[in-house]
């Protein structure tokens, strides 16, 4: 199993020289296993960039899988090219009642008013549905599992299994509780943290939401966004093999992303990488 960082950004894609090399677009990350369609996980803008692969390499079904609806992670759903060729399938899930109540949520932004296309008018083979937190479920090759995560009006994180490799996708999200409290106190982890602990049991690939520093955190904490060291506690906990610091701040420029790799570079308890547009990461290597 492969995945690609399509966007890597967090609140809203920033474009500009000083973000050049890390990337600018919001997130959204790329999935391919040996066999089976493509998961997409969040359309920021970053989706742009896979949707013109597939119609180049003539991708027919691909499988979206969203965290939450904020424009961050919902911007580039209609620039995904494959929604407007006739012969390809999407199949959507979304943490949500129904199918019916995926599809709803989606209409709300692609009703005419946000963008001209209305959902009801994608020439494209589109199906919905909707998703539990905490459940498991298959996907061709894939088997994932949802995770609460705790981020204001929710959000859903993903272990995908598939090849005999795994990887987390865990964005957008605070700490599971205060720092007096929990793993970063080193106490019991109150149920969340502990199904989020669960989850990434000897994960090979945890892709994780730190935008904020330790301290922007504490100024922020009913946010919904994490810090490096809280990341780095959960996967020595559970023995993931790598970390992936993600959904970079809008203001933390190239120079600044690459002091913090540097200094996580000289880590030597777990191999943490900053998240970039476009990297390739090979989990069969
Ligand atoms: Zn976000
Ligand atoms: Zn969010």
């Amino acid at each position: 199993m492969k995945f690609t960082f399509r966007g890597v950004r967090g609140s809203i894609p920033v474009a500009g020289s000083h973000t050049a090399r890390y990337g600018g677009n919001s997130s959204c990350v790329e999935i391919r296993a040996n066999e089976g369609p493509p998961l997409i996980l969040d359309c920021g803008t970053g989706v742009r960039a896979s949707g013109m692969e597939f119609l180049r390499d003539r991708v027919q079904h691909v499988e979206v899988l969203f965290t939450h609806f904020h424009m961050d992670h919902l911007f580039g759903f209609p620039f995904f090219g494959p929604l407007y060729s006739p012969s390809s399938s999407i199949n959507v899930r979304v943490p949500a009642a129904s199918g019916i109540d995926a599809q709803n949520k989606l209409s709300r932004y692609l009703n005419g008013i946000y963008h001209p296309l209305r959902l009801r008018d994608i020439p494209a083979d589109l199906s919905f549905e909707g998703l539990d937190l905490d459940q498991e479920f298959e996907v061709g090759p894939y088997k994932i599992k949802t995770i609460a995560l705790n981020h204001p009006g929710g959000s859903c994180g993903y272990r995908v299994d598939a090849d005999g490799s795994s990887v987390l996708y865990l964005t957008d999200t605070a700490p599971m509780t205060t720092p007096d409290e929990g793993i970063t106190a080193n106490k019991k982890p109150p149920e969340l943290e502990r199904k989020l602990l669960e989850a990434m049991t000897e994960a090979d690939a945890v892709i994780m939401d730190t935008m904020f520093s330790f301290d922007e955190y504490l100024e922020r904490m009913t946010w919904g966004h994490a810090y490096p060291e809280y990341a780095v506690k959960l996967c020595e906990l559970m023995g993931a093999k790598s970390l992936y610091l993600f959904h970079h701040a809008p203001d933390a420029s190239d120079d600044s992303l690459d002091e913090l790799g540097a200094y996580w570079a000289e880590y030597d308890e777990l191999p943490v990488f900053l998240a970039r547009e476009n990297d390739t990461i090979d989990l069969s290597k």
